[in-house]
C-alpha cells in the first residue's frame, strides 16, 4: 500500500455513532445458514458480521442530514421539507416537475403506467429485475441491449454500461420500431456488473430517440457514482465536477425515476423528474391515488429532509473519491489473492467470478450461491449470488436445465458504513477459501416458489 493511495481511498469523515455487529461461532453460524435453508436471504441481520447483500438503504446519514430531520415537517401538504427537497431535486436534474415516491419501484409503476401502454416495448442497456417487472405489469415488454463488452468479464473496457447503439437503431428502424415506447438507460448499469455508461453513449441515445421520437428516461439510482467514473474515464468530462456531469446527464433526458436509497444517502425514498406537464399531470394522480399526496408521496417530512441534503453531500468529490478508491482497493487485494472480480471494478460493488473460482463445481451445483454460504460460514459474511440460482431454468423438479452465462456473487458495498478494515477481512477470508477452493462443496434446491425463486428458495449440500 502505498501513501499516496492511502490518501485517495481517505473517507471525509469520521465516525460518531456506532452500531455493533455480532461475531458468531463456526458453529453457530453453521446453524444459523442450515436454519435458514442456505439461502441467505432467510437468515436473521443479527447473524450477520458483514452485511454485502445490498447497498439499497443501508448507507450511514451525516451529522447534517440527522440535523436537517429534526427539522422535519409532517405537514399533511405543503411541509416546509417538501419544498426543500422538491428544491433540491430541481436543482440537480433541471426537471421542472418532481414528484416523490417511497422507493424506486413505486416511481417506475408509475411512470410506466403512463408510459408504457400494452404492446409496447421498452429498451435499456439493461433493465433492473424491478424495472423489468413494473415494464411487464404495464402489459409492455423490456428488451435489453447491453454493448458487446459487457458479456466479457475481463475485458477493462471504461464503459461496459453503454447500450449497444447500432443494436437500438436497427430495432427503432425495424418492424417493431413503431411499439417502442421509452429508451430507459440505467446509470451505473446495476444489471451488469456495476459498470458506468459514457456521456457520449448518452448523448447518441438521445439524439436516436429524438429522430424517432422516442421518450428517453434514466433510471438513476447511482446518478452520483456514473457521474464520478466519467469524471475519471471520459476525457471530455475530466475537467468537469460530479454535479455538472449529473446535471449533463439529466439534461439528455425527457425524464428520469430514481431509487434514493442508494446515491440519495438515505434508508427510504425516490422520485420520479419529468419535463412534460400533460405527463406530470396524469403521473400525480396515480400518484396521490397510490402513494400519497403529491409533496410527500409515501414519505415523512423528515425522509424528505434527509435525502435533500442526501442528495448534495453525495455529489461531494471527496467522497466518491474515496468511494471508489476503497472499492477499487478491494478488487486489488482480490486479485492478489487470486480471485476474479468483473473488470473494471465499478464502485457500489464487486462481482466475484465464482465459476473461475470453483471451476470443479457444476452450474448445476450453484457455484455462486456455494460460494456465497461459504463466505458466511467462514466469516459471517452476506452477499448475493448472481448465476445460475437467480438467473437460471429450472425444471418442474428443481433441476437446473438451462445455466446463467457466468456465475456470479455480488458484493454491494454500503455506503459510508463499512472501513477498508471491514474489507480487508473480506479480502482475507476470500484468500482463504481460494488458497483451498476444493473444500467447497455445491448445494441442491429443496424447494422453490414458482415466481422470485432467490428470495425464497431453499437448499441443501449437494
Ligand atoms: C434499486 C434499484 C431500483 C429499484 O429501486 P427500489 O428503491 O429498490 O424500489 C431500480 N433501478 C435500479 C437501477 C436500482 O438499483
Amino acid at each position: 500500500m502505498q501513501p499516496a493511495d492511502r490518501r485517495t481511498t481517505l473517507p471525509p469523515y469520521r465516525i460518531k455513532v456506532v452500531e455493533p455487529i455480532p461475531f458468531l461461532t463456526a458453529d453457530e453460524r453453521r446453524a444459523a445458514l442450515a436454519d435458514a435453508g442456505y439461502n441467505p436471504f432467510n437468515l436473521r441481520a443479527d447473524q450477520i458480521t458483514i452485511d454485502l447483500l445490498s447497498d439499497s438503504g443501508t448507507g450511514a446519514t451525516s451529522t447534517l442530514q440527522e440535523a436537517a430531520a429534526a427539522l422535519g415537517d409532517e405537514s399533511y401538504a405543503g411541509a416546509r421539507s417538501w419544498f426543500r427537497f422538491r428544491d433540491e431535486i430541481r436543482d440537480l436534474t433541471g426537471y421542472p416537475h418532481v414528484l416523490p415516491v417511497h422507493q424506486g419501484r413505486a416511481g417506475e409503476r408509475i411512470l410506466f403506467g403512463d408510459l408504457l401502454k400494452p404492446g409496447q416495448i421498452s429498451i435499456s442497456n439493461t433493465h433492473f429485475d424491478t424495472t423489468h417487472a413494473n415494464v411487464v405489469l404495464a402489459g409492455a415488454q423490456a428488451v435489453n441491449l447491453p454493448c458487446a463488452a459487457a458479456t466479457d468479464l475481463d475485458d477493462d473496457a471504461p464503459f461496459k454500461g453503454d447500450i449497444d447503439l447500432d443494436a437500438l437503431e436497427r430495432t427503432l428502424t425495424g418492424p417493431d420500431g413503431h411499439r417502442v415506447g421509452v429508451v430507459l438507460m440505467t446509470i451505473t448499469n446495476n444489471g451488469l456488473g456495476a459498470q458506468p455508461v459514457s456521456m457520449a453513449n448518452l448523448t447518441a441515445v438521445r439524439d436516436l430517440c429524438r429522430r424517432f421520437d422516442v421518450p428517453f428516461f434514466l433510471d438513476a439510482a447511482r446518478f452520483a457514482e456514473n457521474a464520478w467514473l466519467v469524471s475519471q474515464r471520459e476525457e471530455a468530462y475530466r475537467d468537469k465536477t460530479p454535479r455538472e456531469i449529473a446535471r449533463a446527464a439529466f439534461d439528455l433526458a425527457d425524464g428520469c425515476v430514481i431509487s434514493l436509497k442508494k446515491d440519495g444517502l438515505s434508508a427510504i425514498g425516490g422520485v420520479i423528474g419529468l419535463r412534460d406537464e400533460a405527463r406530470y399531470a396524469a403521473c400525480e394522480a396515480n400518484l396521490i391515488a397510490t402513494e400519497g399526496f403529491s409533496t410527500y408521496g409515501g414519505l415523512a417530512g423528515h425522509d424528505l429532509e434527509r435525502l435533500a441534503q442526501g442528495v448534495r453531500e453525495v455529489l461531494e468529490p471527496a467522497y466518491l473519491r474515496s468511494r471508489a478508491a476503497s472499492t477499487a482497493r478491494l478488487a486489488r487485494l482480490l486479485a492478489d489473492a487470486g480471485v476474479a472480480t468483473v473488470a473494471p471494478a465499478g464502485i457500489h460493488a464487486l462481482y466475484l467470478n465464482a465459476g473461475r473460482l470453483l471451476p470443479h463445481l457444476a452450474p448445476h451445483q450453484f457455484p455462486g450461491h456455494a460460494l456465497g454460504c461459504q463466505l458466511f460460514l467462514d466469516g459471517g459474511i452476506r452477499c448475493a449470488e448472481l448465476g445460475s440460482l437467480y438467473l437460471g431454468g429450472l425444471d418442474d423438479a428443481h433441476q437446473l436445465v438451462t445455466p446463467a452465462p457466468f456465475e456470479l456473487v455480488r458484493l454491494a458495498i454500503p455506503r459510508r458504513v463499512y472501513t477498508d478494515a471491514h474489507l480487508e477481512y473480506v479480502a482475507e477470508v476470500l484468500a482463504d477459501i481460494a488458497k483451498d477452493p476444493q473444500r467447497v462443496g455445491g448445494y441442491r434446491i429443496v424447494s422453490a416458489p414458482p415466481l422470485l425463486r432467490h428470495f425464497k428458495v431453499r437448499l441443501a449440500p449437494a
